[in-house]
């Protein structure tokens, strides 16, 4: 299995090459083709695994190699939401590390620092907003941020958000996204009954991983 036989666009394998990844990891191998294709995602791997890269490559795929390639974005096209900030930066990141030869824009959203700075970067356009919960809730709340055009939700290390009382939160974040046209990929370590809810209420008949 290597990465040109899973689809990626050669801009992607490119900047993996220059990273000095010779093959996918089992995470990626299982993940990539099916998010590829566009469904929903339901996704058991332990950090360590490649799990950032299993997102990330089929995201920056689908939203920069696609024929949809909107000129002058505004509006986020796709929402990443972490537990803490520490993760929001490492996704982050690997998204600009595997999307060094596309012109991606990507911001991160959250809490302990200013809100300004973080509004500033939002209007003047980003394509890929990596969030924690409660800051994504207080731009919502102060209308820095539409999410009416979300076409990815990625939840990485969910077990974590709900773990530290993000359920909640999230629940009102996927509010304010699309119901039609979005996907899904939602990534834990573990599967309590509150992800499987979670994963049932939201997604559209996931394709389930565990490595
Ligand atoms: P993650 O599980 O996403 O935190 O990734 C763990 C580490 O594995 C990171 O340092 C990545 O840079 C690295 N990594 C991810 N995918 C690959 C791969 N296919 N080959 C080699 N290293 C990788």
């Amino acid at each position: 299995m290597s990465f040109e036989t899973l689809g990626l666009a050669p801009a992607l394998l490119r900047a993996l090459a220059e990273q000095g990844y010779a093959d996918p990891t089992p995470i990626q191998a299982a993940a990539i083709p099916p998010a590829l294709e566009g469904r929903d995602l339901l996704a058991g791997a332990q950090t360590g695994t490649g799990k950032t890269a299993a997102f990330s490559l089929p995201l920056l795929h689908r939203l920069y190699t696609g024929e949809r390639k909107p000129a002058t974005p505004k509006t986020p096209r796709a929402l990443v939401l972490t537990p803490t900030r520490e993760l929001a930066a490492q996704v982050h990141d690997s998204v600009r590390a595997y999307g060094k030869h596309l012109s991606v824009r990507a911001t991160t959203i959250f809490g302990g620092v200013g809100m300004q700075p973080q509004v500033e970067a939002l209007r003047r356009g980003v394509e890929i907003l990596v969030a924690t919960p409660g800051r994504l809730l207080d731009h919502i709340q102060q209308r820095s941020v539409n999410l009416s055009h979300i076409e990815v939700l990625i939840l990485d290390e969910a077990d974590r958000m709900l773990d530290m009382g993000f359920l909640p939160s999230i629940k009102r974040i996927l509010g304010h996204l699309p119901k039609q046209n979005r996907v899904t990929w939602l990534f834990s370590a573990t599967f309590a009954p509150e992800i499987k809810a979670l994963a049932g209420e939201f997604m559209r008949e996931p394709v389930e991983i565990q490595i």
